[in-house]
């Protein structure tokens, strides 16, 4: 999803990116602030003055969700956990962790710090504006205090007990801790971060519809990602605890037939196509680099005249998705659901096509395990 974050530097020895709709969010934020929190709390300032602040604000808010992030990821680098890196997008921040707190205690530490953080910050900026409130301008002073708010609103908020919310984890150390049962502690965390969320849609549509308030649909939008997070979750941790360190290279096809990206349409259709056993196809360029993937439901909306002029390479439109031979298949579960149909995933080794995984590859990884039998190579 953050492949294309825009290089922000390194903190604390941590990569950190932006995701293009961080714009949107500092210039709702500077909208907002410009046009009606600071114009209605402190009346009478050049307008320009009015834009200045909010702008400001705005990036002293990004900054301190930046903050929050950092403090996970401080703490779980504390607790031998790799950091890969940090995104700024839309609904915040988020820490991309690697591995598992190795204690219900680092876990609780990981989660809570960053809550605490912006609960910290919250109460400082209050703080802060109000002593400095005979020195400071009226303006600075009204920033101050909205950042403040807004991070006592964000820290409450992510205490929420929900996963994938900070709340969440901290709830899921403390069944860990009380069961011994981390499984359980996760599948408990994401129930509730599922409940949550349906709470939250229904809440932000009933704003929507009932109080033609338009900020409801945010509210809707955030409680339908949480939905959609949890459940990853508990795909997630099944996947990782069923499937351990296996890695891709174990279910991958070695061999698999592959549509060669310089043929006709109609060539590869009358020849390959027409003999092999599957629907999805991996596409190579001539001197072995794998391209992307084309279905035969794609080929097929091409007309018979337009079959024979175009090249495979060109007809292949499918986004693939590419991962290396030793990443692991939880991994890719996690960000992959599994389900029947034309996904496929090429592994890719030094941009040279080395096997394919499907959709099919991975379901049978998972059941084959379920059922405690051995991964044997397709
Ligand atoms: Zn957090």
């Amino acid at each position: 999803m953050f492949r294309s974050a825009f290089p922000l530097g390194r903190y604390a020895g941590v990569a950190v990116g932006a995701h293009w709709s961080v714009a949107i969010v500092l210039a709702l934020i500077s909208w907002l602030l410009g046009e009606s929190v600071l114009p209605a709390s402190a009346p009478g300032q050049p307008a320009l003055w009015y834009w200045v602040t909010a702008v400001v604000t705005a990036v002293l808010f990004l900054a301190s969700l930046l903050a929050h992030e950092l403090t996970h990821a401080v703490f779980a680098r504390h607790y031998g956990m790799k950091v890969k890196r940090i995104t700024l997008w839309m609904l915040g921040g988020m820490a991309e962790l690697e591995g598992e707190p190795p204690s219900p205690r680092a876990d609780l530490v990981i989660a809570g710090s960053g809550p605490v953080t912006s609960l910290l910050i919250g109460g400082a900026s209050i703080g802060l504006a109000y002593l400095t409130g005979d020195v400071l301008p009226v303006l600075a002073g009204t920033g101050l205090a909205w950042l403040g708010i807004t991070n006592l609103i964000l820290g409450m908020f992510n205490l929420l007990p929900g996963a994938p919310l900070d709340g969440g984890r901290v709830l899921r150390a403390a069944v860990w801790k009380g069961t011994g049962d981390r499984m359980r502690a996760v599948r408990v965390a994401a129930l509730t971060g599922q409940g949550l969320g349906v709470a939250l849609v229904i809440v932000g549509l009933a704003e929507t519809f009932f109080m033609a308030q338009l900020t409801g649909l945010w509210l809707a939008f955030i409680g339908w990602f949480l939905m959609a997070a949890a459940q990853a979750e508990v795909t997630g941790g099944l996947a990782r605890q069923q499937l351990g360190d296996l890695r891709l290279r174990a279910i991958m096809d070695p061999h698999p037939v592959t549509a060669p990206g310089w043929w006709t349409v109609e060539a590869f259709v009358t020849h390959d196509a027409a003999t092999a056993r599957r629907r999805v196809f991996p596409v190579v360029s001539f001197d072995g680099q794998a391209v992307g993937v084309v279905s035969l439901a794609e080929l097929a909306r091409l007309t018979p005249q337009q079959r024979l002029v175009t090249r495979v390479s060109d007809a292949c439109r499918t986004p693939a998705r590419f991962a290396a031979p030793e990443d692991k298949v939880a991994d890719v579960l996690t960000k992959t659901p599994v389900r029947r149909g034309t996904g496929l995933l090429l592994v890719v080794e030094d941009g040279r096509l080395t096997g394919t995984v499907s959709t099919d590859d991975l379901a049978r990884a998972l059941e084959l395990s379920a059922l405690g039998g051995q991964h044997v190579p397709a």
